[in-house]
C-alpha cells in the first residue's frame, strides 16, 4: 500500500525511475465503477487527485495522487464488460484461443480480479478446467459448483502455494499501486523451472494518449500501460519471453509471458526511441484534451439552448469521466446503460439517474451521445428495436 509520503514522492511506483508530471484533474470521483442507489450517496462519493506522470526509466505512466484507501474494491464494486453483444463475442473467441493456445482441457487456471466470476466460468466450461478466482468485490456464492471457487480477496503471497497450470489477470493489474505487488507473487507462485504461462490483460496506453481518449482517464487506474511498460513490467517481474499485442479494436492490450530462466530479472531500460515515442504520445495528449474539452463544451452548450432532451449511453468509466469533466447537469437528462444491475442507480460525482434502454421509450430522447464508438452500431439497433429515432453522436 502506498502510503502519503510516497504519494508526495516523483518517482515511478514500479521502478522507481525518475518521472515527469505532465497531466492533472483534480477532485474527480475516486470510486467510479461503484452502485450508487440514491442521488445524494452519488453526489457524495469521494474525491481525489489524477495527477499523471512518465517514467523516463520504464515508460509506466502513473497517477502519483493515487491513494489506495478512497478505493476499497468490496461489494458494489460493478465493471463487468459481458453485457454488450460486442465484448461478449470479444470475451468468447478470447477463451476459444486461450484454451487452443495453452492446451486447456482438465487443467487448473488461477484468475486474478475475476469480477463476478463469468470470464472464469467461461473458460472452466468450454475447457472442462478447474478455476480459483480472486476478487475482494466477489459477492456471489463461494463455491459456484465445485469446479469454480472464488475467494473474496487480494491475490497475495500467502497464495503463493497455490498451483495452477494457467495464471491470468483481466483488468486488474492497472488498479494496483505497484504492479510488481500483483506480478511479483504470480511469479514466486510458479517457482523455478516451472513453464506455468502467464495471461495479461490490460487497457492500451499508447491509444489512449496517442489518440486522446481523455473519458478514459479515471481514478480507477492508477497505471496505464503501454506495450513498451507492460513489457518491461512483466520482465522487472521476473518474466520471460513476453509478447505483447493490441485486442479489441486496440484498446487493449494483451501480453503472454513464462518465468524467466534464473529468478528475478534486474531492471531493465526501455529503448531511447520508445522514450522519445512515449514523451511524444503524452504532449499530444495534452494537447489534445483541452482541444477535446472545449469542442465538447461548446456542443453541450448548444444542445443545452437548444433544449433538446439528450442521453448519454455507456454508464461506464468513460461516461462517467465526460459527465464530471463539464456542468453536464442541465443538459444530461439521464444516463442509459445495459447492466440491468445498474438500473435506477446514479453515476459518481453527478448524480445523473442510470435507466435500462427500455426506460428510454417514456424520455424518448432527441440525441443520444454514444461513449464508446465501438458500439455505436449495437446501440443503434437497440434504439431501432425500442421505435426510437434519435440523432446519435459517438464521444
Ligand atoms: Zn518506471
Amino acid at each position: 500500500m502506498t502510503n502519503g509520503q510516497e504519494r508526495e514522492s516523483r518517482r515511478c511506483p514500479s521502478c522507481g525511475g525518475q518521472v515527469s508530471v505532465f497531466f492533472q484533474m483534480l477532485g474527480v470521483p475516486a470510486r467510479v465503477n461503484f452502485l450508487y442507489p440514491t442521488e445524494r450517496s452519488a453526489l457524495e462519493s469521494p474525491r481525489g487527485d489524477i495527477v499523471l506522470a512518465l517514467c523516463g526509466e520504464c515508460g509506466l505512466v502513473s497517477n502519483l495522487a493515487f491513494d489506495p484507501s478512497l478505493l476499497k474494491y468490496v461489494e458494489g464494486y460493478e465493471n463487468p464488460l459481458h453485457c454488450s453483444d460486442v465484448f461478449r463475442s470479444y470475451a468468447s473467441d478470447l477463451a476459444a484461443e486461450l484454451i487452443r493456445r495453452f492446451d486447456l482441457n482438465g487443467k487448473t487456471v488461477v484468475e486474478i480480479g475475476c469480477g463476478d466470476g463469468d470470464f472464469l466460468r467461461l473458460l472452466c466450461f468450454r475447457g472442462s478446467n478447474r478455476g480459483v478466482g480472486f476478487d475482494p468485490s466477489y459477492s456471489g456464492p463461494t463455491d459456484t459448483n465445485g469446479r469454480i471457487r472464488i475467494i473474496q480477496d487480494y491475490y497475495s503471497e500467502r497464495y503463493a502455494g497455490l498451483k495452477a497450470d494457467f495464471i491470468y489477470s483481466r483488468h486488474t493489474l492497472e488498479h494496483v499501486p505497484d504492479p510488481m505487488d500483483l506480478l511479483g507473487p504470480v511469479r514466486r507462485s510458479i517457482g523455478a523451472g516451472d513453464a506455468t504461462p502467464v495471461f495479461i490483460e490490460v487497457p492500451n496506453a499508447a491509444r489512449i494518449f496517442d489518440e486522446c481518449f481523455v473519458w478514459d482517464i479515471i481514478y480507477e487506474h492508477t497505471s496505464y500501460f503501454t506495450s513498451g511498460s507492460l513489457a518491461t513490467t512483466l520482465a522487472r517481474s521476473g518474466f520471460g519471453g513476453v509478447v505483447v499485442d493490441e485486442a479489441f479494436h486496440g484498446q487493449f492490450l494483451t501480453a503472454f509471458a513464462r518465468a524467466a530462466d534464473g529468478g528475478r530479472q534486474g531492471p531493465v531500460r526501455v529503448q531511447a526511441e520508445t522514450r522519445d515515442r512515449d514523451e511524444q504520445s503524452v504532449a499530444r495528449f495534452v494537447a489534445g484534451y483541452s482541444e477535446i474539452i472545449e469542442r465538447w463544451g461548446l456542443r453541450l452548450d448548444k444542445l443545452r439552448e437548444s433544449g433538446k432532451t439528450t442521453v448519454i449511453w455507456g454508464a461506464g468509466s468513460k461516461g462517467i469521466t465526460f459527465l464530471n469533466s463539464f456542468d453536464t447537469r442541465g443538459v444530461v437528462e439521464c444516463v442509459v446503460d445495459i447492466n440491468p444491475r445498474k438500473d435506477g442507480m446514479f453515476i459518481a460525482g453527478t448524480g445523473h439517474r442510470i435507466v435500462s434502454p427500455r426506460g428510454l421509450a417514456a424520455i424518448r430522447p432527441d440525441a443520444v451521445l454514444v461513449v464508446n464508438p465501438v458500439y455505436r452500431d449495437e446501440v443503434d439497433d437497440t434504439l431501432r428495436a425500442l421505435g426510437l429515432h434519435p440523432a446519435i453522436e459517438t464521444l
